[in-house]
């Protein structure tokens, strides 16, 4: 049963907002951009796990994706799935990488080789003890009963080859993703009673869904970028130019003669994704470019914001 289903990170959605909205040649685009392309790279080895784990028994196993908790120790941590079954729970972490990866025993080392070219990484293997320790102090933190908790590293890329020195301990754990069901069939043999029932599992699950928090970056801070560097007014969702002018209640892009009604929707969510939800009617006004007082508070009106403060101070939520 999928308890918490795979989503696009906020974060992602938070990137994607920035490169629309700072100049072509801004200095820090190209960090932007890679840091983007690693991210999206790991949705998409999230997305192909999905696939995998489609094939298991709904009414056995829970899934859970991109669940993050913060530990009794006011650590926030983060496992790409968590599997919950009656006999013991699976922490995967899914590791999207093309070329060849070697895990090395003498320095705990993972290291990547792709056109001769060597880069290091953090070590996955040491990423999932570490996840694995959190979720059961977090267990114990909730007075529950501690079922027996095993990890997993899966390479979704049918092409990466995994090589690891033979003193590795952990290499058991290390797989690809196609190999996960027979692991499962392995696992169910190797616990073979029962810890929770199905009233007990739901009632985990309802916890660590109540205990997750999305990440939530404030983007703009973390690159260093000021407001005013923050391109603003309605992107044409044809050609992406910027900005759409408003006549007689339709946004116009000038460079591909679109015509859209709903222009500025997409346009108050980049705003959401950079600034945050609050927003005031004269700052509505500038990011949409509006002339007019009026036509902004029209605009209000027709995506029934909600709002707080006095009638001069007042502040609209962005939904
Ligand atoms: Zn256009």
């Amino acid at each position: 049963m999928i308890i918490k289903p795979l989503e696009k990170p906020l974060t992602i959605k938070k990137l994607e907002a920035l490169l629309r909205r700072i100049d072509k040649n801004h200095p820090k685009r190209p960090q932007i951009e890679q840091d983007l392309a690693k991210r999206t790279a790991g949705f998409k080895g999230e997305q192909s796990m999905e696939y995998h784990l489609s094939f298991l028994d709904q009414r056995k196993y829970y899934i859970l994706h991109a669940l993050r908790i913060q530990s009794s120790s006011n650590y926030c941590f983060q496992m790409d799935v968590l599997i919950l079954t009656s006999k013991y729970f699976l922490i995967i972490e899914i590791k999207n990488i093309i070329g060849q990866v070697t895990f090395e025993n003498h320095f705990a080392q993972f290291i990547r080789t792709l056109n001769g070219i060597e880069e290091g990484f953090y070590n996955p293997l040491d990423q999932v003890k570490k996840q694995k320790l959190r979720l059961d102090s977090f267990i114990e933190s909730q007075k529950m009963k501690r079922p027996p908790i095993i990890s997993l590293v899966c390479f979704t890329n049918p092409q990466t080859i995994i090589r690891s020195d033979s003193r590795v301990k952990d290499s058991q754990s290390v797989m690809h993703a196609h190999n996960l069901f027979s692991k499962l069939e392995d696992l169910n043999q190797q616990f073979d009673s029962s810890i929770f029932t199905e009233k007990e599992l739901l009632k985990i699950c309802r916890k660590l869904l109540k205990q997750h928090f999305e990440e939530d970056v404030n983007i703009l801070e973390r690159y260093d970028i000021k407001r005013n560097e923050i391109i603003k007014g309605v992107q044409c969702p044809v050609c992406s130019n910027i900005p759409m002018n408003r006549k007689s209640g339709s946004w116009f892009c000038k460079n591909c003669n679109l015509k859209s009604k709903g222009g500025h929707i997409s346009t108050l969510e980049d705003y959401r994704l950079l600034f945050g939800s609050n927003i005031t009617h004269q700052e509505l006004k500038e990011f949409l470019g509006l002339a007019t007082n009026s036509t902004t508070s029209k605009i209000i009106y027709s995506l029934e914001l909600t709002h707080c403060g006095s009638k001069y101070r007042r502040t609209y939520k962005i939904k």
